[in-house]
């Protein structure tokens, strides 16, 4: 039987940001992975192997990671870390050649939506101004932060005219904000997509806010040289120079629990490792409180919350990969040359109807008229691909239940990956020679595997149902503790959800330590000072 401090399930980088944290405080942690890498959804493959061709098959669009404070302070840069920044960051295209464009100069993106609309540039320009003090003084200290209950946020929001007018813009759903806000359905569709492009469902009230703050916010779409892998290898470098330990294969059978405390893990294989201090979940809630714990052991409002917990409907994805010969030559850079250098274009969206259509075919486990995003990297890092090849991507939105069975899509996804092949090549018509390979990943592939992401939902759970804030995963589990004494939540389930933040697992760590005493010198200062200084 070994023994440890703290106890860490799953290796994604939540639980690797958490680790690191945890074992820089003098802690002995141990993590638990059932694959046989660690990493979870920070992956490169190789494909085929021994091709040099590298393929991102999870995440691969990372939001402003290098400003977020774990990146600095686990020194990830020192360690093999780099990343990628291109300023003309998002392209979409239109049919007729026109483009809506998200630049890192916001001047740049306010020119081409007037090409398009002068009065919604004119709207976009406003909210955004409006939302610049919102997202860097309130939004932005929030998400590093465990969450408020909901009456001190508003409480706290309401002293403040920044606050005031994120509590009036939140009810709103994005849709309702997009379409009440701007006129022209290229830019609906366009704000809409942006805001599709961290997975929050347009429907879904209490994210009317999210449009401008997408707009006003400095962290945009990067990549990791050497491919997103480097970036987990950064961050295990830094749980294993403070001494943590991570266990691949490994899979946990059962949390064990003793007088009402969580004091170990017994893996499948039969290991009996204890923790002196604490068991963290980087998992769903699902896999924590129903598969890993005894029902008996579990309050009955827990065992109901976990049950009702949701997976989002628009979380799946599914992916077709290429190995080219040639990079993809759009025919709108024809006229437009800056298009040569634009990082990820969305294709086939040029109004608001097709994004409520899209859901519709998600309820109905139906495929969608293609609407897809992707890039190709090796224009940006010629590493990810033999000398003067390249690789690109595009991702779709699909359902995980294709015509009722995800089973479906073992025998539909080579298929659907020509489809999306032949949308794409209407855009850039050099590709249909350029095809060396192709590969795809459907919405059960994601799911087999990383089996933390059911039904393929990359993002750990809807943003929906309430699942948000303070009742993230679910009320009574929001603040990243359980319902046992050590027990703790760290991953994408938790406050403020999925995607590569980090934000879990560095808030997370922030709760554990200070719960044991000890001092995180690292850790923001309280939210209360942060809408303090607002307050007027
Ligand atoms: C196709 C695709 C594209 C994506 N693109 C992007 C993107 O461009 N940008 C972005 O920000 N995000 C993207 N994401 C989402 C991102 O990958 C996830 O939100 C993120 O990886 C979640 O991090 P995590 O640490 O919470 O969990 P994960 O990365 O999911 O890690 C969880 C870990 O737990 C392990 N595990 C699961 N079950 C068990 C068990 N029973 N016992 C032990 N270990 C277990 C898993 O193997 C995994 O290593 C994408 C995801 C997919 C699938």
């Amino acid at each position: 039987m070994d023994t440890c401090d703290v106890i860490v399930l799953g290796s994604g980088h939540n639980g690797l940001i958490l680790q690191a944290y945890l074992a820089r405080a003098g802690l002995d942690v141990l993590c638990l992975e059932s694959r046989d890498e660690a990493g979870g959804g920070m992956t490169t493959v190789e494909q085929p192997a021994g091709s040099g061709f590298l393929h991102n098959t999870h995440s691969f669009f990372h939001r402003g990671v290098t400003l977020l404070p774990w990146y600095r302070d686990l020194e990830l840069e020192r360690r093999g870390a780099q990343y990628i920044t291109p300023s003309f960051n998002v392209g979409l295209l239109c049919e007729d050649g026109r483009s809506l464009e998200w630049w890192d100069d916001f001047e740049k993106t306010f020119a081409s939506f007037e090409a398009v609309s002068p009065e919604d540039a004119r709207t976009l320009r406003r909210w955004r101004n409006d939302f610049v003090p919102i997202v860097s003084g309130i939004l932005e200290p929030e998400t590093q932060r465990p969450p408020l209950p909901p009456e001190v946020r508003r409480k706290s929001l309401s002293a403040s005219p920044e606050g005031r007018l994120l509590m009036e813009t939140s009810p709103l759903s994005p849709l309702e904000f997009v379409l009440r806000e701007f006129k022209h359905p290229a830019v609906q569709a366009a704000l809409l997509f942006f805001n599709g492009l961290r997975e929050v469902d347009l429907r879904e009230p209490g994210f009317g806010h999210h449009v401008p703050s997408l707009m006003a916010s400095k962290r945009m779409a990067q990549m990791a040289a050497g491919g997103t892998k480097q970036v987990a290898a950064a961050l295990i470098h830094a749980v294993e120079e403070a001494g943590g330990k991570i266990r691949v294969s490994s899979r946990p059978r059962r949390i064990i629990v003793e007088h009402g405390r969580a004091v170990g893990v017994e893996t499948v294989s039969g290991d009996v490792i204890k923790a002196r201090h604490a068991v963290v979940s980087s998992l769903n809630p699902q896999q924590t409180f129903l598969e890993l714990i005894d029902e008996s052991l579990l309050p009955a409002d827990w065992v109901a919350k976990a049950r009702a917990f949701r997976y989002n409907l628009l979380g799946p994805l599914f992916a077709l990969n290429l190995n080219l010969s040639d990079r993809p030559r759009y025919s709108a850079a024809e006229k437009r040359p800056e298009l040569n250098h634009a990082f990820m274009f969305i294709l086939g969206i040029e109004q608001p109807e097709t994004l409520l259509k899209i859901v519709e075919h998600h309820e109905a486990g139906t495929i969608p008229p293609t609407v897809m995003w992707g890039t190709c990297p090796t224009q940006f890092d010629p590493s990810q691909a033999p000398a003067g090849r390249h690789t690109a991507f595009m991702w779709e939105k699909l359902p995980y239940r294709l015509n009722g069975d995800a089973r479906n899509w073992d025998a539909a996804k080579a298929a659907h990956g020509r489809d999306m092949l032949r949308a794409w090549s209407r855009y850039a018509p050099n590709l249909n020679d350029a095809v060396l390979e192709m590969s795809t990943a459907s919405p059960l592939d994601v799911e087999r595997t990383l089996e933390n992401m059911r039904f393929g939902d990359l993002l750990g759970g809807s943003l929906g149902h309430g699942q948000t804030g303070y009742n993230r995963p679910f009320a009574g589990a929001g603040n990243y503790r359980g319902h046992l004494q050590g027990l703790y939540l760290c991953g994408s389930a938790c406050f403020p959800g999925g995607n590569i933040t980090g934000m879990p697992g560095y808030n997370s760590a922030q709760v554990v330590l200070a719960d044991l005493g000890i001092d995180a010198p690292w850790a923001p200062g309280p939210i209360e000072s942060v809408y303090a200084k607002l307050a007027r």
